[in-house]
C-alpha cells in the first residue's frame, strides 16, 4: 500500500485483507487506488453512505473452472481456468486472458480491478473483467496450444458474449490463442459475433489493435513531456518484456526520434547502446513470434549488444541500472522494485510509463513521486490497447472497418484525453501534477456514478 497516515484507509485495506487472505497482488491494487479516493468520498458523501468503494472492490462474479486436455505425449493434463467479471457498471465486461504458471485469483483480481479503472479512463463503454489459466505455453506445440485453447473455451463459452463479456490477450495470450479460442467459441454457439477482441484483420479484428498498448503508452509518454515543454526526440529509453507490447513501444519509440537501447524476457535483458532501430525490432519481433525464441539469441546477431542473465536471488535488476532518460516497463507486475526506482532516478531517468500492468512497487511509485520523476501509472498510460478493443468491438458490430490511419488517429485522441482527464482530476482534489491520483480518481468519478445511478444491486 502507499504509504498512509489516514486512519479511514489503513482500516479500510484491514477489513479488506481480513476477507481476502493470500490475496497480495489484489490487496496491492486496491491499496494503490484507495489513498486517492479518500478526498473524492469525502466531498461526495453520499457515495460513502451508498459504500460504493465496498462494493467496487467486490467482483459482480468469479467464475473458475477445471481445465483438461491430452499433451502430445498422449498425458492427461490438467489446468485451473477463471474469469473475473469484476464490474458492468458502465458496459460490458471487458479485459484479457492471461496463460501463465503465475495466475492464480488474487492475480487476476488484481488486474481485473485495475481494468474497471482503465477502461473507465479509455471514455468507451465497457465494464472491468480479466481472465486466464496457470497454463504455461512456453515449450508446448501448436498442437498443445490448441488443444487447450479449446478445452478453455469449452467452459468459458456459456458466461461470455458479446454484449456480456468480451475477453482479449494478455500475457501468453497473442493473435494464435485468440483464434484457437474464437474457433471454439464459434462451433459451440453456431454465432459469428465480437465476443473476443485481438483478432487477426481478415476475420473481424481491427487494425491497429497489436500496436495499440505499446504505441499507446508511448503517446501517454509525449503527452507528460510535451505537457512540461519537451519531448521523446533523442532521449535513450529503457524498455522491458520482448512480448506484444514491448516490440510495439520500440517501434512507436523509434518513430518519434527516441533511441531503445534494451528488450527483455524472463531469461534476462540485452542492452544495445547503438539503439534497436527497426530493423532490429524486425529481428526480435520474427525471434519471438514466428521461431518463439529467447532474447539472448539477440547477441548473436548483434555484435555490440551485451546479454544479462536475470538473477532471481539478487534485490535489483540490472536493466533498471542502465543509464537513461526514460522507462517503459513493459514484462509483469512488481518488476520495479524500490532499489530499481532509485537507481533509475540516480542514472538520470526522468520519465516512467508503464506499459505493463502493475509493474512498479508501492515504495517505487513514491521514489518517483519525491523525486518529480514523470509517472504514468499502467491504468492510464496502458490504457490504450483496451481502448482499440473498444473501437473493435464498435467495428464488428457495425460491420464497419477503418483504415490504420483513422484507427490510429482515435487512439492517439483517447491517449491525449486520458492524459488530460487525469491531470485535470488530480487539479480538480489538491493532487496538482499527480498522473496516479488523476487517473484514479477520473477513472472511480465515472463507475461511481454509474453504480450510484443504477442502485444497490
Ligand atoms: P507477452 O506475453 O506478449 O509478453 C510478455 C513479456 O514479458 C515477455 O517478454 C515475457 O518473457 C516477459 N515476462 C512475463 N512474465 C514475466 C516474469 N514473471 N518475469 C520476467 N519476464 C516476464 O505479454 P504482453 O506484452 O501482452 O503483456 C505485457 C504486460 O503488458 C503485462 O503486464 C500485461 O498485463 C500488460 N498489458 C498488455 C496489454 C495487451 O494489449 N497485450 C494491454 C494492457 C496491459 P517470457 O517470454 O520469458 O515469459
Amino acid at each position: 500500500m502507499m504509504k498512509t497516515d489516514s486512519p479511514w484507509v489503513t482500516d479500510f485495506m484491514s477489513r479488506l485483507e481480513a476477507v481476502t487472505p493470500h490475496e497480495t497482488a489484489f490487496h496491492q491494487a486496491v491499496g494503490e487506488v484507495v489513498p486517492s479516493l479518500e478526498p473524492v468520498l469525502d466531498r461526495n458523501p453520499v457515495w460513502r453512505d451508498g459504500r460504493i468503494l465496498e462494493r467496487l472492490v467486490e467482483p459482480e462474479r468469479v467464475i473458475e473452472f477445471r481445465v483438461s486436455w491430452v499433451d502430445d505425449a498422449g498425458v492427461v493434463q490438467v489446468n485451473r481456468g477463471y474469469r473475473v467479471e469484476f464490474n458492468s457498471a458502465i458496459g460490458p465486461y471487458k479485459g484479457g486472458l492471461r496463460f501463465h504458471p503465475t495466475v492464480d485469483l488474487g492475480v487476476l483480481k488484481f488486474l481485473g480491478f485495475e481494468q474497471i479503472f482503465k477502461n473507465a479512463l479509455t471514455g468507451q463503454p465497457i465494464g472491468g473483467g480479466k481472465g486466464g489459466s496457470n497454463f504455461d505455453p512456453k515449450g508446448r506445440s501448436d498442437g498443445e496450444v490448441m488443444r487447450f485453447c479449446q478445452a478453455f473455451m469449452s467452459e468459458l463459452f456459456r458466461h461470455i458474449g458479446p454484449d456480456t463479456d468480451v475477453p482479449a490477450g494478455d500475457i501468453g495470450v497473442g493473435g494464435r490463442e485468440i483464434g484457437f479460442m474464437f474457433g471454439q467459441y464459434k462451433k459451440l454457439t453456431n454465432t459469428f459475433t465480437g465476443v473476443l477482441t485481438g483478432r487477426s484483420t481478415d476475420w473481424g479484428g481491427s487494425l491497429i489493435r497489436p500496436e495499440a498498448t505499446g504505441y499507446g503508452a508511448v503517446y501517454f509518454a509525449a503527452e507528460m513531456l510535451g505537457a512540461n515543454g519537451s519531448s521523446l526526440e533523442g532521449k535513450r529509453c529503457l524498455v522491458s518484456g520482448s512480448g506484444n507490447v514491448a516490440q510495439f513501444a520500440v517501434e512507436k519509440l523509434n518513430h518519434l526520434g527516441a533511441k531503445p537501447v534494451t528488450l527483455s524476457d524472463s531469461g534476462g535483458f540485452i542492452h544495445d547502446p547503438d539503439g534497436i532501430d527497426l530493423e532490429k525490432l524486425a529481428f526480435v519481433q520474427d525471434l519471438k513470434n514466428n521461431r518463439r525464441g529467447r532474447i539472448i539469441e539477440y547477441v548473436e546477431k548483434y555484435a555490440n549488444a551485451e546479454f544479462t542473465p536475470r538473477d532471481r536471488d539478487a534485490d535489483h535488476n540490472p536493466l533498471w541500472n542502465v543509464p537513461a532518460d526514460a522507462a517503459f516497463p513493459c514484462a509483469t507486475q512488481n518488476e520495479i522494485n524500490g532499489v530499481d526506482a532509485a537507481n533509475l532516478v540516480a542514472n538520470g531517468c526522468r520519465l516512467v510509463s508503464e506499459g505493463a500492468n502493475m509493474p512498479t512497487v508501492p515504495e517505487g511509485q513514491e521514489i518517483f513521486r519525491e523525486k518529480g520523476v514523470l509517472y504514468g501509472p499502467g491504468k492510464a498510460a496502458n490504457a490504450g490497447g483496451v481502448a482499440v478493443s473498444a473501437l473493435e468491438m464498435a467495428q464488428a458490430s457495425s460491420r464497419t472497418f477503418w483504415s490504420r490511419e483513422e484507427v490510429d488517429r482515435r487512439l492517439g485522441g483517447i491517449m491525449k484525453d486520458i492524459h488530460k482527464h487525469s491531470l485535470e482530476a488530480a487539479e480538480a482534489y489538491g493532487r496538482t501534477g499527480d498522473y496516479l491520483d488523476g487517473s484514479n480518481i477520473a477513472g472511480f468519478l465515472k463507475v461511481a456514478r454509474a453504480m450510484h445511478d443504477q442502485g444497490v444491486i
